[in-house]
């Protein structure tokens, strides 16, 4: 009886042009009684609010009011009948409007002949309905009342959004809406060759810093318009945050190639061209079991290992990638885990003169054991604390375990034994650092003398002026300090020269190579002749052979470490270890 086109009927002649323009307001008039429609438009003929003419739209059943309400951009109010194919068809088509359409911003109106089918307040409050009239109830002056009070309701819900959910500076959807629209389309079956993708403009601050955020802002807008305009209304684009884009759509709009090149032709700002690059993180995991918002985090970190290899490339995430964090996330929460049920133990490992064998010091190396008896190994878990802080605490509490042990050993009559103690970059330039060296000293009363951390070259190297007036307050405060492994960094002699240091800690790789014919040990002679040219202790770690002691010793090395002494040992067993050495300590 109703085709599509017979469906619009226009008060007057508004031109398909003024609805996006929003010149009018848009209501539909949703009732199986033809009656009805002529009595609505009537009663509201001429009408205007807030300045701007009504616009009718009319369906006969909810299931003509669906497929409307798919098609039909703003669409302000609608006057629903309760009762039209069934007796609750009208409540299913709000149920449908509000949850399968996402049509959240629309105003409804309920309305029915029979006072008797009023929905339950809590159907009203949960579908968010703006009213609830009897037919009699809408003469011309209430019809008009409560028309206008929806469409307030809708102007004023529309500026909220656009507030919550649009970025002013390019006229864009926001994060929130980007997650919105990007779950809507995951639901919608419309995804199966899409990929959700974050574009970031390559050094943007420097740009910001340089010529000033007016003219960063418009270059933000020059990309986007760019943007809008090439890859088309069948892509959702957004503003993520500050230089990065959101993007949705089909493959093969989004080729990260194709709109990578979008950044060939120079922007034009205010007067000025200017070229930038942008770097894309791509991800096909996309799924209606998937969330925008994680797909988002995937494209993200595949942005990341973007920027890290080059900028103005492109990444697209894998499953390797995906699994590669998850069990770094899950490693991370048994490591608190593991923080909290005190799973965490120190092991000692003995230093030793190489010229007399005895015991000088010993070296402080943390442990994991799993619960299933496992250890996880530093290696594995240090970079892991480091990067979220959770190093400070751990190496905090090391010092305190560690300089404890050294009282007790101490104790066992070596006055004179050294306790080395490893120190991360993060923990070292954690403001508070010093203050916890200061306290652990004073809380456990042992003599600072015997104290020494053991930071690594990389770490000894950067920042040279901080490093400096660092390193010197902790020789005022009788701590020593030797450099980790020694050799694998590209110290700069003039700097080593300077620095306040005890000792150079010759790194394993090339104690390991003094056994092999042809690598020989030109490295070990080097560091070792160096540090006595500047007049520190060497040490070498990592001796598993009697042959390497010797050959490090006629080198002048002065003390080692490694198996062929002692693997690292828990307190106990340590202290066995001494008192079975007898004379040789
Ligand atoms: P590192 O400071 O270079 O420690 C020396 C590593 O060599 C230790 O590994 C030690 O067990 C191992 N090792 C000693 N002698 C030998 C040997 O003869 N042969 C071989 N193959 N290996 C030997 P570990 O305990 O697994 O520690 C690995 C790294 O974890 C350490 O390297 C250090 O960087 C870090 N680490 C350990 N404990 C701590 C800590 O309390 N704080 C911080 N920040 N880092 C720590
Ligand atoms: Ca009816
Ligand atoms: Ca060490």
């Amino acid at each position: 009886m109703h085709t599509d086109t017979d469906t619009l009927h226009f008060l007057d002649d508004e031109s398909d042009a003024s609805v996006t323009a929003g010149l009018v307001w848009r209501l539909m008039v949703i009732d199986d009684e033809p009656d009805v429609h002529r009595a609505t438009t009537f009663a509201l003929a001429g009408v205007k609010i807030l300045g701007r003419p009504l616009q009718f739209l009319h369906a006969y059943s909810a299931v003509e009011a669906t497929q409307l309400l798919k098609t039909e951009p703003e669409v302000a109010v609608v006057l629903l009948d309760v009762v039209m194919e069934r007796e609750d068809a009208g409540l299913a088509l709000v149920k449908t409007i509000r949850q399968d359409l996402h049509l959240t911003e629309l105003r409804i109106i309920l309305r029915t002949g029979q006072p008797g089918y009023a929905p339950e307040i809590e159907t009203i409050h949960d579908f968010d309905i703006n009213d609830y009239k009897t037919k009699s109830e809408l003469t011309r002056t209430k019809l008009y009342a409560t028309v206008t009070a929806a469409v307030r309701a809708y102007e004023q819900i529309r500026k909220l959004d656009q507030l919550a959910f649009y970025d002013r500076l390019c006229s864009l959807p926001n994060r929130n809406k980007f997650i919105d629209l990007s779950d809507l389309r995951l639901a919608s079956d419309e995804y199966a060759s899409d990929v959700i993708a974050i574009l970031d403009i390559d050094d943007f601050s420097e740009i910001n810093d340089a010529l000033g955020h007016q003219q960063g802002d418009r270059l933000l807008q020059s990309v986007a318009e760019r943007l809008k305009l090439e890859l088309g209304t069948n892509v959702i684009l957004a503003r993520l945050g500050g230089d990065t884009f959101g993007l949705m759509g089909d493959v093969s709009q989004l080729d990260p190639l194709t709109v990578l090149d979008l950044f060939r032709t120079p922007f034009k700002v205010n007067d000025d061209s200017m070229v930038v690059t942008a770097t894309m993180g791509l991800t096909h995991y996309l799924g209606k079991s998937v969330a925008g918002r994680d797909a988002l985090k995937d494209a993200n970190i595949a942005l990341k290992l973007a920027k890290k290899s080059r900028r103005g490339s492109f990444v697209v995430f894998s499953a390797q990638m995906g699994a590669d964090i998850r069990e770094r996330v899950r490693l991370l929460q048994s490591l608190r885990h593991a923080v909290e049920s005190e799973r965490l133990f120190v092991v000692y490992q003995p230093q030793v003169n190489l010229t007399s064998g005895k015991l000088v010091g010993v070296e402080a190396l943390i442990r994991w054991r799993n619960e299933d008896g496992s250890f996880v190994p530093p290696d594995r878990f240090i970079p892991l604390a480091e990067a979220s802080g959770m190093i400070v605490a751990i190496g905090d509490w090391v010092l305190r375990v560690s300089c404890h042990e050294l009282t007790r050993l101490q104790a066992l009559g070596l006055p004179d034994l050294r306790m080395s103690v490893n120190v991360s970059q993060i923990q070292f330039r954690h403001p508070e650092f010093l203050e916890k060296l200061r306290s652990a000293i004073v809380d456990t009363a042992i003599n600072p003398k015997c104290l020494e951390l053991e930071i690594t070259e990389s770490v000894a190297m950067e920042d040279p002026d901080f490093m400096l007036e660092t390193l010197h307050k902790i020789r005022k405060m009788d701590i020593s300090v030797a450099i980790d492994d020694f050799g694998t960094g590209y110290s700069s002699l003039s700097h080593l020269r300077q620095l306040p240091i005890d000792r150079l800690k010759i790194d394993r790789a090339f104690v390991t190579e003094l056994s092999n014919a042809v690598l020989g040990g030109h490295i070990a002679s080097m560091v070792i002749e160096l540090g006595r040219n500047l007049n520190l202790t060497v040490i070498a770690e990592g001796i598993e052979e009697e042959s390497q002691a010797q050959t490090l010793l006629r080198m002048g090395c002065h003390e080692g470490q490694g198996y062929l002494y002692a693997k690292p040992m828990p307190s106990a067993q340590l202290i066995e270890w001494i008192q079975n050495r007898g004379a040789a300590v």
